[in-house]
């Protein structure tokens, strides 16, 4: 395999020569014989903050690919007492050997298992789960792996089936009801945490969101892990839901069951989907922390879109709300010029835009309220 040494963040790593694995003049990390996509840097750049606040005295990275993720929270973020890097696939083990030593650190351990079957070897502070597609196939081990109030991360890049435009698949691996709503952008990642909170109540464990965004083409979530059946129980009697568009008026809310249930305002029947998680998509302290931490990493080359995104999200974090899509709803209501996203917060005085969707917006006042603001505008 020929290598090539990337730069990322502060560490140098080498990846497969991206110009031996180029389809029709573009380059595809799936074809390489070890994975390593740059378009991912945001979510590792992110990641890495998130590390440095959670210092874990061990870090385990249990889908390594190249190393990278696993040695820049070492080199970047914080140097954990345990550096646990694993990947099944045996060149990929064996490239992480290289770049370990490349970053000049000595006390990582290396694996090369079926990440399912390390994970229930060994507890973990911190885990990361960042596969291709699905986290579905590893959320049982990972929970299960999770220390009490120790952190595990999830990547999803099947959004297909969680924004519910591959339906059948939704009820497959997140048992879900699902369709592609107005907000789907957001419901998708109310899927997956429901999804977790569900495997993890098997194990008489729990999950709660620490910090979780949508961003390209994939979800990622950071989720504190809870012990005990009764916090479980709580969790899920609180905080699984079902949700309820209207498709004629787009009125939208949580309801408590997978029944037929109509619109309050026009009589129409919903479309439900769900289950899904209903509760904060964030820890607000832990989100203040990140606020004022980020500014430490102003050399992260998508420090830009982290000060972008943060500081949408420090301020929609405060609605309980599901964004409303503006341009679906004008749509629906026959409004035909699409009033300015900046007018309608204006008009609406206490809302915010949403990291989601560029024309969502999110606020708890009303339906009534959301729509005379875009029918006068
Ligand atoms: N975390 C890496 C990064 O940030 O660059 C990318 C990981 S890549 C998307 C997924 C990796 O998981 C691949 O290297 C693949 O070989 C590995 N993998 C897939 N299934 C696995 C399993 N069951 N156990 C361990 N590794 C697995």
């Amino acid at each position: 395999m020929k290598l090539k040494e990337v730069t990322e963040g502060k560490v140098r790593i080498f990846v497969p020569d991206p110009k031996e694995y180029m389809i029709e003049g573009k380059f595809d990390p799936s074809w390489a014989p070890v994975f390593y996509n740059p378009k991912m840097t945001f979510n590792r750049d992110l990641s890495v903050i998130v590390v440095s606040l959670l210092k874990p005295k061990i870090i385990l990275d249990a889908l390594s690919a190249t190393g990278i993720r696993g040695i820049r929270y070492y080199v970047e973020s914080w140097k954990s007492e345990q550096l646990i890097l694993n990947d099944k696939n045996s060149t990929a083990a064996s490239l992480i050997q290289i770049n370990v030593k490349n970053n000049g650190i000595e006390n990582a351990k290396i694996y090369n298992k079926d990440a399912n079957a390390l994970l229930y070897e060994i507890k973990s502070e911190y885990i990361d789960i960042d596969p291709f597609g699905s986290p579905v196939p590893f959320i049982l081990s990972s929970v299960n792996a999770t220390i009490r109030n120790g952190i595990v991360a999830f990547t999803a890049t099947d959004l297909s089936p969680l924004e519910g435009s591959s339906r059948t698949s939704c009820r497959r691996k997140y048992d879900a009801i699902n369709y592609k709503l107005s907000s789907s952008k957001e419901l998708g990642l109310r899927i997956l945490i429901g999804k977790i909170i569900r495997e993890a109540a098997t194990l008489e464990k729990t999950v709660h969101p620490l910090f979780s965004f949508y961003a390209d083409y994939y979800y990622r979530l950071f989720a504190i892990v809870e012990s005990g059946a009764r916090k479980a129980d709580e969790n899920i009697n609180k905080n699984l839901k079902y949700f309820g568009e209207c498709p004629r008026c787009g009125f939208q809310t949580f309801v408590d069951e997978n029944c037929k249930t109509k619109c309050p305002i026009c009589g129409e029947n919903f479309i439900i989907i769900g289950p899904l998680y209903i509760g904060p998509l964030h820890n607000m302290e832990f989100l203040k922390r990140m606020i004022d931490t980020y500014s430490d990493f102003n050399y992260l080359s998508s420090f830009n879109r982290i000060q972008k995104l943060l500081n949408v999200i420090e301020k929609e974090a405060k609605y309980k709300s599901v964004f409303y899509n503006i341009s679906k709803l004008a749509s629906k209501l026959k409004v035909s010029a699409i009033p300015p996203i900046d007018s309608i917060l204006e008009c609406l005085g206490d809302a915010s835009k949403t990291h989601f969707a560029p024309t969502g917006i999110r606020t708890d006042k009303g339906y009534e309220e959301i729509i005379r603001c875009v029918k006068s505008l």
